[in-house]
């Protein structure tokens, strides 16, 4: 412990790699969470009608059943289950049927482990680490799932609000944000969840059509919970001009008609996270250039 406190660069390389391990299992969250809930739903559904609901053949969560190549159903076995080596060491095949595995899994576990040495750099050996190592990882989950399904579950944002409010009870005291003072958690969660809310209802009433989803309401708030309200313009900002970016660039290759609703989670994530680690320093430079600093 005394090691990793007085090493930055030993606390980063090691929460690095703890992070492409949570990588890995964010990647079982992205794909499997979604499935759970919409089995939740459908038995919800049928008990409503008063239906019998359909007997599931095996219990299925994040844990169970093992994970399997989707295209031969072959179990993946722990030496192949190394996260990002075992895709290349396979050269992104099936180990069993040389079914292509898909470069997102690797992608995912890259990105959380260099995020989490990001974030060990950033803020250094403490609590406010570990947090903001939480934090990045529902970031991620939750970007993962909306892109997928657009869908950004309850079950993921409430309790990042939560989690961001209790942590400012106990914590946030000066320091910047992970946990932000509790005053301005409070207003952020609060004023995160209205504004977009706002901005939904009156784009509606303008155009007829709905730009966003209540998801985003709650993952805004959240956000606003862990960074305090002062991070909020900027993290909307970032999102959109980040969003606007990608959107266009999807648009000129055609991949996509206008009018086709492209998910906002991920921009508000991603703009979340970088609003976390260099938020206070774009902002006092941005006064700065404005010469209102
Ligand atoms: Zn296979």
């Amino acid at each position: 412990m005394a090691l990793l406190a007085a090493n930055p660069g030993l606390f980063a390389a090691v929460l690095g790699l703890f992070g492409l391990a949570i990588g890995s299992f964010l990647n079982v969250v992205i794909h499997r969470l979604p499935l759970v809930l919409e089995r939740q739903w459908r038995a919800q559904a049928a008990d409503l009608d008063g239906r019998l609901a359909t007997a599931e053949p095996e219990p299925y969560n994040l844990v169970r059943p093992r994970s399997r190549c989707p295209a031969c159903q072959a179990p993946i076995r722990s030496a192949h289950n190394i996260p990002v080596l075992s895709w290349l060491m396979l050269r992104g095949r099936c180990a069993a049927c040389q079914a292509a595995i898909s470069v997102r899994y690797p992608i995912v576990e890259l990105a959380t482990g260099i995020a989490f040495a990001a974030v060990a750099w950033r803020f250094g050996f403490g609590a406010t680490a570990v947090l903001a190592c939480l934090f990045t990882a529902y970031l991620i989950a939750l970007a993962g799932i909306d892109i997928d399904r657009q869908l950004l579950p309850d079950i993921l944002t409430v309790p990042l609000l939560w989690i961001g409010l209790v942590a400012s009870l106990w914590l946030g005291a000066g320091d910047a944000p992970p946990p932000a003072v509790l005053r301005d958690a409070v207003i952020g969660a609060v004023g995160g969840y209205v504004f977009l809310w706002l901005v939904f209802h009156l784009f509606r009433l303008a155009t007829g059509k709905e730009g966003m989803g209540y998801g985003d309401f709650k993952l805004f708030a959240a956000i606003g919970a862990w960074l305090g309200w002062q991070m909020l313009p900027l993290v909307l900002l970032l999102a959109a001009f980040v969003g606007a970016a990608v959107g266009i660039a999807m648009m000129a290759a055609s991949r996509l008609g206008r009018g086709v609703p492209i998910p906002f989670g991920p921009y508000l994530a991603g703009a979340a996270w970088i609003a976390m680690l260099w938020g206070p320093a774009i902002v006092e430079r941005y006064l700065t250039f404005a010469g209102l600093g």
